[in-house]
């Protein structure tokens, strides 16, 4: 525990809501244990080019509430090159960092481990609105993602019904379709579309029909952005062909801002001081992850294979280093999630049947 005196923090990937609260809680944390804190901004860009700013107490209050990161964030590919990884590991040594705590997706993991694997221990905390990243229940940033998609979706709802009219409301998760199923569910979609499981056009089109056959004036299709391409717009022509005004929106990144809910404020909060305490325990190449309402860390490499499987993206190779009990493990927790998502996906199909 001597041997860590500072301390870095960095956001990097796509930002989220409740990063500030745990860039915060990592700061006051590490700053309670005696521990200095330096900002690195622009995620590894600024570690390679040394854009680093030490982080007082006062430097992070009142920051809990606010989105987006304000320690900015950025995609650095030179960070992925032998070249750009020394430069960023001397920049550690030259700013006498013992350890950084990095918040973002599964690219950040990666990067994290990398890192890691240079003699930098690195712990992750997952900020990702998608909550893509398979190892944890939550990911910081979904719940309020989620809220901003059914606060717009009740406002599409008024004019829809007003109007007779259906909407198609695309939402972000490339990789996971998470917002779509829970908010869909919430908002009383007559249709979710996501790419986990086959989604019938021709089905949805004939209980909108039915629907507004029985006095339904107003329908909500939830399509996730994993669907691909003009998936959204093409269902929206056909809804339209089948003789009901139907508009398309996409929430895009819009989602991604607004003030941190409860949910995120508190999980980020919670994560970046646990992040502090692994890191001073000298733990190393682990994932801060929420497991049935429970933080645990998990190993990174572990926790990006895990991710592989459940997205069906396995590479030559990916399970050699793990051992049999170890894939089987894997394998029974991407089924529980699996059947998870299938039975919600399940309950929200039953539910809007009428
Ligand atoms: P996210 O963390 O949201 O998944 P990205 O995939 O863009 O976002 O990753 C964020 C950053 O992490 C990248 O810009 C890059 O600097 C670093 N990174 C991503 N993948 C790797 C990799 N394979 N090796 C090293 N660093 C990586």
């Amino acid at each position: 525990m001597a041997k860590f005196r500072k301390i870095g923090v960095l956001t990097s990937g796509g930002d989220a809501p409740g990063m500030n609260a745990a860039v915060r809680a990592v700061t006051l944390s590490a700053l309670a244990r005696g521990v200095e804190v330096v900002g690195i901004y622009k995620g590894y860009t600024g570690l390679i080019s040394g854009e680093l700013k030490e982080l007082t107490a006062r430097d992070v209050a009142n920051i809990g509430g606010i989105s987006g990161t304000i320690l900015y964030s950025d995609r650095c590919l030179e960070f992925k090159t032998e070249e750009g990884m020394a430069k960023a590991v001397k920049s550690c040594h030259d700013n006498q960092i013992d350890g950084i705590v990095a918040i973002g997706g599964d690219g950040t993991f990666r990067g994290a481990t990398d890192l890691s694997s240079h003699g930098i221990p690195t712990i992750g905390i997952p900020g990702t609105i998608d909550n893509d990243i398979t190892s944890t229940d939550y990911s910081i940033g979904f719940d309020t993602a989620m809220n901003t998609v059914v606060r717009a979706a009740d406002a599409l709802r008024d004019t829809c019904e007003s109007h007779a009219r259906c909407e198609v409301i695309e939402v972000m998760g490339r990789d996971a379709g998470y917002i779509a199923l829970e908010c869909g569910m919430a908002v009383g979609a007559v249709g979710i579309a996501v790419k986990e499981l086959p989604f019938d056009t021709e089905a949805c089109i004939a209980k909108i029909l039915d629907q507004r056959a029985k006095g339904q004036r107003s329908f909500i299709v939830m399509v996730s952005e994993g669907m691909g391409g003009e998936f959204g717009e093409e269902l929206t022509k056909k809804i339209n062909e089948a003789g009901i005004d139907t508009r398309f929106i996409r929430l895009a990144h819009m989602v991604r801002g607004g003030a941190p809910t409860l949910r995120d404020r508190y999980t980020a909060t919670r994560m970046g001081d646990y992040a502090v305490d692994l890191i001073l325990q000298g733990k190393s190449d682990l994932v801060v992850c929420e497991q049935d309402n429970k933080l645990v860390e998990v190993d990174i490499q572990y926790a990006l294979i895990l991710d592989r499987m459940y997205k069906n993206k396995l590479k030559d190779g990916d399970l050699d280093k793990f051992t049999a009990e170890q894939v089987e493990s894997m394998k029974a927790f991407c089924a529980a999630k699996h059947e998870k998502f299938a039975d919600i996906m399940e309950a929200a199909n039953t539910i809007s049947k009428n």
